[in-house]
């Protein structure tokens, strides 16, 4: 006997065979039990999750002379010709090969002529959005006053297309995805009767690249069965689906958490030669980066920085939205962890920096046995050590990712309660320096002031501390405040709208500041991990002057 696909040879040979689809099944079970079948029903959902396996069935099952609780006998003379494809009465129309103009009016003038075989003709058309409007128009015709013994079923993966005229006249059934479970269930099903022998991991990785299609899910198992001789091991599914192996990701992972560029470029360069499937490759960074998240919080062990772990997961994230959009994915996955990287690195470069300036201030300033410093001092050292440039221009950065135009109106409502604390002895001069600047961004904790002089902002510089303190006082949080020159102002902006209009997004880092927040990273719950997220890819984050 030729080789029958196993796709084929596992094809549900009733309703109560199906997988995944209960609600369906159980309502079209009961029409049939109660003889309310209708005359019209619509199946619309993703492709491969069984629709017109299901129509099929529903054919079968209302033309079955022997019921057995609702499901076909697949005994009987009807049940013999259907499955062997002989009935005349069973009429398939694939729309999407042809526009179904001249089928459609083969059926209006056929529709009243009685069955065959058969005690219900049964119509099933695929694909039905894909048939062009004069087709349409006739089928609507023919749903208006369907003879009793006519049965349409329309199956559809885009319901958006289908005219609401037609969709009216049908009961539609949405289909859902069959979950990775239910998938990999079926699967170890097949395995056992094939005798495939096969490891678990391969079974869940078909299931979750087949995103909810069994019909998929059972393909790629056939095609590594013949690949691999009945034995599938975890690198034949790799290979053949232009997977990177999971030792090769934690490579890559290293290679960015160490800010090593060119091994960077080089594995894209790499994986991309051997044709690997490069949207996959971003899909499984970002699973690893959640196992590895979960690892850090379930099992205390985890030898990635947290910080790095979620600011990188909000990158890949945003990145699986627009490499789909692209023809040039090498070119866009290159720069995205390109920029990545800068800015990670730079960031964790000034608390380098500044953590060194701390040890070398300390030992100078105690003996070497006194090596431990309480928090408190640290805390103040870093007070004054961070006012520096580099800061400047990360809050600048932050400002960018985190702009967002109810704050930046909520701020200037309140902008004039500045004037009372215009003759504050502890604010007073904090608040006249302000009060000279220009409000140039806002973000959800982060503002950029500009004003027309370098030797004003660096004045700013040694004041930071009061104008932050004196923000909190007026708005009841902190900002961190960002002080340009009108000059540099506008070379940022240009350089935000140029990455704008380029879709380089700006990552929110939080800044050195904020040491003991990270290093507390526990406490960063998923819901701040979302919002992160929310903040840094909203859709209405910008509003500058
Ligand atoms: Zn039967």
């Amino acid at each position: 006997m030729s080789y029958q696909a196993l796709y084929r040879k596992y094809r549900p040979s009733t309703l109560s065979d199906v997988i995944g689809q209960d609600i369906v099944i159980k309502i079209l079970k009961n029409a049939i039990q109660n003889n309310k079948i209708g005359h019209a029903y619509i199946f619309s959902g993703p492709r491969g999750i069984g629709k017109t396996s299901i129509a099929k069935l529903l054919a079968k099952t209302v033309n079955c002379l022997d019921l057995k609780n609702g499901d076909a006998c697949g005994k009987c003379e009807n049940c013999l010709n259907i499955q062997n494809g002989f009935s005349p009465d069973i009429i398939e129309i694939d729309a999407a090969s042809n526009n179904g103009v001249d089928e459609i009016r083969e059926i209006k003038n056929k529709i009243n002529l009685v069955p065959n075989q058969l005690q219900y003709k049964v119509y099933i058309i695929d694909e039905v959005h894909m048939l062009s409007i004069g087709a349409f128009n006739a089928l609507l015709k023919t749903l208006e006053e369907p003879p009793e013994h006519v049965i349409f079923i329309l199956a559809t993966t885009d319901l958006q297309k289908v005219p609401t005229t037609i969709i009216s006249r049908c009961q539609c059934f949405e289909f859902n995805r069959i979950s990775p479970d239910n998938i990999v269930k079926r699967l170890e099903h097949i395995c056992k009767l094939e005798k495939i022998i096969v490891e678990k991991d391969v079974l869940d990785s078909i299931a979750d690249l087949s995103d909810g299609g069994l019909r998929d899910a059972i393909g790629m198992l056939d095609k590594l069965n013949a690949y691999s001789n009945s034995n599938i091991k975890l690198e034949d599914f790799e290979k053949i689906n232009g997977i990177v192996s999971n030792q090769e990701k934690l490579k890559f992972l290293d290679y960015i958490q160490n800010g090593d560029i060119s091994s960077v470029i080089n594995f894209i360069d790499k994986i991309y030669d051997d044709g690997k499937n490069l949207i996959i490759f971003v899909q499984n960074i970002l699973e690893l980066c959640k196992n590895k998240i979960i690892q850090y919080y379930i099992d205390n062990d985890c030898s990635y920085d947290i910080n790095f772990l979620i600011q990188l997961s909000n990158i890949l994230n945003e990145m699986l939205k627009n490499i789909k959009l692209v023809s040039n994915v090498k070119t866009v996955l290159i720069i995205n962890f390109l920029s990545f990287m800068h800015n990670y690195h730079f960031v964790n470069n000034i608390n380098d920096v500044n953590e060194n300036k701390l040890t070398e201030k300390n030992e100078s300033n105690s003996s070497k046995t006194e090596k431990i410093i309480s928090r408190e001092i640290i805390s103040n050292v870093k007070e004054t050590e961070i006012m520096d440039e580099n800061v400047n221009f990360q809050i600048v950065n932050n400002c960018f990712a985190r702009a967002d135009k109810k704050e930046k109106l909520y701020f200037e409502s309140n902008w004039n309660q500045l004037n009372d604390y215009a003759l504050d002895s502890e604010y007073g001069a904090a608040a006249c320096y302000i009060s000279d600047g220009k409000v140039r961004a806002v973000g959800t904790g982060e503002i950029i002031l500009s004003f027309d002089y370098a030797s004003m902002v660096n004045r700013g510089f040694s004041l930071r501390k009061k104008i932050e303190k004196l923000l909190e006082k007026i708005y009841n949080k902190h900002y961190d405040v960002a002080l340009l020159t009108d000059d540099e102002w506008n070379k940022q902006k240009e350089k935000f709208i140029f990455n704008k209009n380029n879709n380089i997004p700006y990552q929110y880092i939080p800044i050195n500041d904020n040491v003991d927040k990270i290093k507390n990273a526990k406490k960063i719950d998923d819901n701040s991990i979302t919002s992160q997220a929310i903040n840094l890819f909203g859709e209405d984050i910008i509003s500058i002057n």
